[in-house]
């Protein structure tokens, strides 16, 4: 009878083990150790190429702590960025599987890290988080938009609204990176249109990475016309210089 009791145990406990590998979440990147934060183990946590060292209003990574020379030159419309992370492996390939192949996991990593790098600033909150825009068409393309993914999550977790029709963009514009940077401007320039007044309103633009700033800082600039009081970018990702 004991010794049956103790094989039952043992038996138990083997399962339990069996279980517990089978049920716990593995990191999205290596897939070997569990989950420790946002969907990844420490390991790819930590090696992340996060971005420590950026200028302090659009976020471009530096060597120095400090303005880049377009911040000191000109007032941007956009009052602050804020980018976790510097868009380089393997934040490029999460990113691009997240738009390109719908892998909607690697929103919550963005999420995630948005949402860390917020909190270790003592901001301010928002009153309302507004995703970057995609045309119908893009979006009927995608089958979905990538911001505005990043910004529900971040929204539910910091308890913000998400404005998912306050803005539309109204036409469609060239891929930005294929474009110099006064084309850049050009080809954003009235893109997009706000269906409702924003006046008085703290707002973060959420987009998944920050390229050439051509796009947030036009969007900034119509949200500012409005009067918002305060228009950040929370991004996951800066492209470096
Ligand atoms: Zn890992
Ligand atoms: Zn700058």
């Amino acid at each position: 009878m004991h010794a049956n009791h103790k094989a039952i145990t043992e038996a138990r406990h083997k399962l339990g083990i069996t279980l517990n590998w089978l049920l716990e979440p593995v990191c999205f990147l290596c897939e070997e150790n569990g989950e420790w934060r946002h969907g990844l183990c420490k390991h790819c946590w930590q090696h992340l190429p996060h971005n420590l060292l950026c200028c302090r209003i659009c976020a471009l990574p530096l060597a120095s702590k400090g303005l880049c020379g377009a911040c000191q030159a000109t007032a941007m419309t956009y009052d602050r960025i804020i980018a976790p992370t510097v868009y380089r492996h393997p934040i490029d390939q999460m990113l691009c599987s997240l738009k390109y192949a719908g892998r909607l996991q690697w929103a919550r990593t963005a999420a995630g890290l948005v949402v860390d790098c917020v909190l270790q600033q003592d901001l301010e909150l928002p009153h309302l988080l507004l995703p970057v825009p995609m045309t119908r068409k893009a979006i009927r393309q995608r089958g979905f938009n990538q911001s505005a993914y990043i910004a529900r999550l971040v929204g539910r977790q910091l308890k913000i609204k998400v404005g998912f029709d306050v803005v539309h963009k109204t036409r469609e514009t060239h891929r930005q990176s294929t474009l110099s940077r006064s084309q850049r401007q050009q080809n954003i320039v009235g893109a997009f249109a706000l269906t409702r007044p924003v006046a008085g309103t703290r707002i973060a633009i959420v987009d998944d990475v920050v390229t050439s700033c051509s796009t947030v800082a036009e969007l900034a600039g119509v949200l500012k016309a409005a009067q918002a009081s305060e228009v950040n970018v929370w991004a996951c990702a800066r492209t470096p210089a």
